[in-house]
């Protein structure tokens, strides 16, 4: 696979997104958040991910170093995407598992050891 276009966003549907992300090279990660969300995660420049619904349809959530966003939707409680500032900078996490007709267990992920690197 390589870089390709999606279309994604929550379950109810609040949050909608348009991504250019690579499906091979997901990560798992096992921080105090991903830990529990499970998310798979892809990453892409802020600049091939856009937003088409749902400004002002989620809350966000930022926990230890502050640097990541985690916008949720305040009906269904999903967290389709992230964005934030990367080790190589601004970058956008996108939840593969919100991908629009995307088989979930399909999908591959190496694990990330956020828990002890982050
Ligand atoms: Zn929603």
């Amino acid at each position: 696979m390589a870089m390709q276009q999606y279309e994604g966003g929550c379950q109810c549907g609040a949050v909608r997104f348009k991504a250019e992300v690579d499906l091979d090279g997901l990560i798992v990660c096992n921080c105090s958040r991903c830990g529990r969300t499970g998310a798979m995660m892809a990453f892409t420049a802020p600049d091939k991910f856009e937003l088409t619904a749902g400004e002002g349809a989620t809350r966000e959530y930022v926990f230890n170093t502050g640097k990541i966003h985690h916008p949720f939707c305040t009906t269904c409680g999903i967290e389709a995407y992230g964005h934030g500032v990367g080790p190589r900078g601004p970058m956008v996490m996108v939840n593969a598992r919100c991908i629009d007709d995307v088989d979930v267990h399909t999908l591959q992920a190496k694990p990330f050891d956020g828990k002890n690197k982050l």
